[in-house]
């Protein structure tokens, strides 16, 4: 069979196309619907959104809610604690839009089905924390896929997006995607009037601490490959925070969530003598970022950094004190649910190491770094505020519009908005959603046209691995190994290991500098020239190909700002060995890059940080 044989091509015209149905995704959908009633709004996703993304377990707290209803917070203060935990920088009219609205996405959850948990004295949302509410999430996911896929025109599993179209006629403005379906292999061409990014974070970026057997065992979802980062930045589009990766402090070996245990069971952690350390660490703390170890509450990285520094003293684990806490029937089991709901591979790692938290105070660790936006990182595009929100230079058309025309994003995709989690993504696809329908709107007749020769090219390029792997097979006389071709798992595990090594992964101790950096950037150089010599054996190892595509583009960006960046600016994150430092006089901004696809280079720049709320 030749390169295309017995495939098909499949055509989908679209007024708005949503990429990848998380949670942002699903919101996008959903509110591009409510606001544009005749459209055609399309949902295009990579595995099948009933069980997709970062949710797909479920969850068992919602981390982002207001309640607003019974005076609980207010939307000012959720962008206080995102700029405290973020060490100053943050998007604050992105994060202030999100938080405004927040809580009519929580009750539309509500209204769907969800069981969230109340409080049986006030009849309120339990609270976790602050911020977050309990629920019964083991379901969540499929809740929210039932709203989207009742909302969409048409929903299209199992394809896997791989490049975004661009309009022929209009410089700078997107026409759609193309992609594969990974079980027929048929090819799709999206041809779409605004397109919406919502493809999730990145995770196997880094080297991951479980290697060979339990490599699929992270933090983040293994399946989130960084699309929602490669896809704006092949096509231009400015990228922002990238060096602003996240390290989970997380129970050891099946990265268990740590939230409820601290927030809501009120366990506390303690070195391996059985000592509190935090404190100890303080002066030194200090030392590197002045005021903000003062901030209550107390930076995410900040504490992060705490336990690296007693565990190199040389007195780890970090172990999470649970037995006390675990002599309540009610804690104990509220313990275990809390992974039943959402994380069962922790259940099953204690099971399988005899831990029993109420006779054994488990272990913390650190995970190797991940790429998100929506978490205690800001990571992503560069998107435009809200009309009525957003200081002038941080508005150039559409809210959530990237800095190609009619490209747009939400959730992990968005750079700048920390803390937004799956209801505030979820609030964030939504105002996307709408934003997207006014675009279309007001674009009328003028729609993009995309070019026959474009797409053409793409599918010779994206089903070019099958074909080397049918002829570099030949060559094999024993194992995988081949003279003629790259396997999606061997350019993978040479990528974690240069940005593990280079980038500040676990094995530097998160510590990288100009001299390192540089040196990642000539071998990631090295490697994409190797990339048009990738093998796939089917169909399943040529979305590992592509995945692997998206995240090398995405290391790339995230080594360009790690370098541009010359401070410590979240110790427990990464540190530059050479600006140990965090200098609020000269990096008290955004960092920025936009990548030119035709020379391969990276224009940097830095941008200013508003501060519209006191
Ligand atoms: C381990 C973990 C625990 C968490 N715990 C909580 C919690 O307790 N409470 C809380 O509120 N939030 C929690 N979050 C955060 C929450 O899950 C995320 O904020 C949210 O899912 C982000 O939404 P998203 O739509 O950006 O990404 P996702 O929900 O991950 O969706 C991305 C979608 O894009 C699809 N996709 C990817 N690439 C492509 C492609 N190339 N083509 C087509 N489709 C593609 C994926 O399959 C996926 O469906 C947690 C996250 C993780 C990882």
């Amino acid at each position: 069979m030749g390169l295309f044989g017995g495939r098909k091509t499949v055509f989908v015209d679209a007024d708005i196309l949503v990429i990848g149905g998380g949670m942002a995704g699903c919101g996008a959908t959903y509110e591009s619907r409510y606001w544009g009633r005749d459209l055609k709004v399309v949902c295009v996703e990579k595995a099948n959104i009933e069980r997709s993304g970062a949710v797909a377990q479920g969850l068992y707290a919602i981390n982002c809610y207001m309640g607003m209803q019974w005076g609980e917070n207010q939307p000012e203060d959720h962008v206080r604690y995102a700029r405290n935990d973020l060490m100053g920088l943050v998007r604050e009219d992105l994060g202030y839009d999100i938080a405004r609205h927040v809580d009519s996405t929580v009750h539309k959850f509500e209204e769907w089905g969800l069981p969230i948990m109340r409080d049986p004295k006030t009849g309120r949302y339990q609270r976790e924390g602050k911020w977050q509410i309990m629920i019964h999430g083991e379901s969540y996911k499929p809740i929210v896929a039932e709203a989207a896929r009742k909302a969409a025109t048409e929903v299209y599993n199992r394809i896997m997006v791989t490049h975004l179209l661009m309009d022929t006629r209009q410089k700078n403005r997107v026409g759609g995607a193309v992609g594969f379906n990974v079980r027929t292999g048929d090819f799709y061409v999206f041809r779409a009037k605004a397109v919406i990014v919502s493809a999730g974070g990145a995770s196997h970026i880094f080297k991951p601490r479980a290697v060979g057997e339990g490599m699929g065992r992270t933090w983040y979802a293994p399946w989130s490959s960084a699309s929602a980062y490669a896809l704006p930045i092949q096509v231009g589009a400015k990228m922002t925070q990238m060096e602003n990766r996240i390290v989970l402090t997380r129970f050891k070996d099946g990265y268990g969530p740590v939230g409820a245990y601290f927030l809501h069971l009120k366990t506390y952690t303690q070195n391996g003598y059985g000592e509190e350390y935090e404190k100890r660490w303080y002066e030194d703390t200090k030392a590197l970022v002045g005021d903000y170890i003062d901030r209550h509450p107390v930076p995410t990285c900040l504490r992060n950094h705490a336990i690296l520094r007693e565990v190199a003293a040389g007195r780890g684990p970090i172990r999470m004190v649970t037995k006390e806490a675990f002599q309540d029937p009610h804690k104990e089991t509220v313990g275990w649910e809390n992974f039943l709901g959402m994380t069962i591979g922790q259940a099953v790692v204690w099971a399988s190491q005899n831990i029993d938290p109420k006779h054994i105070n488990p272990e913390l660790t650190t995970s190797e770094p991940y790429v998100m936006g929506s978490h205690a990182t800001c990571s992503g595009a560069w998107a435009s505020g809200p009309e009525d929100y957003a200081p002038s230079e941080y508005q150039w058309g559409y809210n959530r519009m990237m800095t190609v025309d009619g490209l747009f994003g939400a959730g992990d995709t968005i750079g700048g908005t920390a803390h937004k989690f799956s209801s505030g993504s979820f609030t964030e696809g939504r105002i996307a959603g709408k934003a997207a329908v006014k675009y279309v709107m007001e674009k009328g007749r003028d729609q993009p046209e995309v070019s026959e020769k474009e797409v053409r090219d793409l599918q010779k390029t994206i089903y070019q691995p099958l074909e080397n792997y049918r002829v570099g097979r030949n060559e094999i006389t024993a194992g995988t190994v081949s003279p003629s071709y790259l396997l999606p798992i061997h350019g993978l595990q040479r990528l974690e290991k240069i940005m593990d090594e280079y980038v500040g992964g676990i094995s530097t101790n998160y510590m990288t500098n100009g001299v390192l950096l540089q040196r990642g950037l000539e071998l990631l150089a090295m490697m994409k020239e190797d990339m048009s010599s990738m093998g796939a054996e089917d169909l399943h190892q040529l979305m590992r190909t592509w995945e692997l595509h998206h995240r090398l583009l995405a290391s790339e960006s995230v080594t360009q700002h790690t370098l541009f960046r010359e401070e410590t600016r979240w110790p427990g994150y990464y540190y530059r060995g050479d600006h140990m430092k965090l200098d609020d006089e000269n990096w008290h901004c955004f960092t920025l890059s936009r990548y030119d696809r035709n020379t391969g280079q990276w224009a940097m720049e830095k941008a200013p940080v508003y501060h519209i709320i006191d």
